[in-house]
């Protein structure tokens, strides 16, 4: 199976929007693209995600998708992850500590997750508080 970069692009502006709500911000001064790699190895592709809120200083995620169908859903699942933590980190010093994905009632920030099957953001208290982040449709 293959993940092509547009699709991607597709996860990672998915995953910077939910970083960006509630409005007080939008998404606009913080420039992502993914490029891919070609240091791919055979059975997976590699894809360089970046995420520059602060030019020059890219902040950047290498991240591997299996080519092989038994392994393509975990490998996106956990790409997700580290695209996740990745932005959440960069938005979270972007914006003086802000809690990023605000989890209802709290004031810490939701972490993200990932298993086989999908990612996700979770409270670090109550793990049943969650919002999916990858697969992007249905549940
Ligand atoms: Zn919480």
């Amino acid at each position: 199976m293959i993940l092509h970069r547009r699709d991607l692009e597709a996860l990672a502006l998915r995953i910077l929007l939910s970083l960006a709500t509630p409005t007080e911000i939008d998404a606009e001064p913080f420039a992502m693209t993914v490029e891919a790699a070609d240091d791919a190895t055979e059975g997976s592709h590699g894809f360089l995600v970046k995420l520059a809120s602060r030019p020059p200083s890219d902040i950047g995620v290498r991240v591997s998708v299996s080519t092989t169908e038994e392994y393509f859903a975990a490998s996106v699942a956990f790409a997700a992850k580290a695209i996740a933590d990745a932005f959440q980190l960069e938005v979270i010093e972007s914006l003086g500590g802000a809690a990023r994905p605000s989890c209802e009632g709290h004031a810490h920030p939701m972490q993200a997750a990932a298993d086989q099957h999908g990612a996700w953001w979770e409270c670090p208290r109550d793990s049943s508080r969650c919002r999916r982040i990858w697969p992007l449709t249905h549940d």
